[in-house]
């Protein structure tokens, strides 16, 4: 998969490509990533990326020339998504990192600073996407969570794909706990139920712990899933 960041702070980016499981994922070629900066594109002799806003107001807004610039200089795959990065966008789902892995062969990801974006970038995107309900000063975290949520999921990242069917969030319900040895640690027991070598038993019990701890954790996730599992 190809991507593309338009991000004032490109350098930010540079530690992803070293990091673990993501990093060796780019190391093979799955994914590859590429930066471009609107201070590159900006045509006065200060480089000027933002200007005050029309109307009054405090911040500065980033201007829509230097990013449109960069965003017509990347070459554009057919099948491609551009993603805005902003408080103000869907909140990011498993499924969304899910949908975009899977169809998508290219995402172009534009990180907002300062105030944000002239509303006139808006329109670049095909998709707002916020990472929850606060603000931070710059789109290059969000679009770095995107971007390790993606490459995480692409065919080859992990190693045992069986993983990624049960973890949290894959079928609205949080994943069941997890043990290893000791068997009894401090005092604290692993259930004797997953050391009984009963398949059938741990399943359900698995499958117990998944719906009690969706209900207490989070009940709209629950009913999410409630409603979907009902005929
Ligand atoms: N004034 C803007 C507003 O109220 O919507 C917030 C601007 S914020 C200080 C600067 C940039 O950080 C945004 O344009 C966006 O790219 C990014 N950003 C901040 N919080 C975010 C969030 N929760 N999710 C996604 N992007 C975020």
């Amino acid at each position: 998969m190809r991507l593309d960041v338009i991000s004032l702070a490109p350098e930010a980016f540079a530690p992803l490509q070293g990091l673990g499981v993501i990093g060796r994922a780019f190391g093979a070629g799955l994914a590859e990533l590429h930066t471009h900066n609107p201070r590159d594109f900006a045509t006065d002799r200060y480089r000027k990326v933002d200007d005050e806003p029309y109307g009054g107001g405090a911040g500065m807004v980033l201007k829509p020339e230097p990013v449109f610039a960069a965003f017509e200089s990347i070459p554009l795959l057919p099948r491609r998504r551009v993603l805005l990065m902003s408080p103000q966008g869907q909140p990011l789902r498993q499924e969304d990192l899910r949908r975009w892995a899977g169809d998508y062969d290219q995402l172009v990801l534009l990180c907002g600073h300062y105030e944000g974006f002239d509303e006139r970038i808006r329109g670049l995107a095909d998709e707002e996407v916020s990472i929850g309900d606060f603000v931070l000063t710059g789109g290059e975290l969000p679009a770095m969570t995107v971007i390790n949520g993606v490459v995480r999921l692409l065919p080859g990242t992990l190693g045992a794909a069986a993983s990624l069917d049960e973890e949290s969030h894959t079928s609205l319900l949080l994943e069941h706990p997890h043990y290893t040895r000791p068997a009894s640690f401090r005092g604290l027991e692993v259930p004797q139920v997953l050391r009984s070598g009963d398949h059938g038993a741990i399943a359900r019990w698995r499958a117990e712990q998944q719906q009690q701890r969706t209900l207490q954790r989070r009940p709209d996730l629950y009913a999410r899933w409630q409603a979907q599992s009902t005929p």
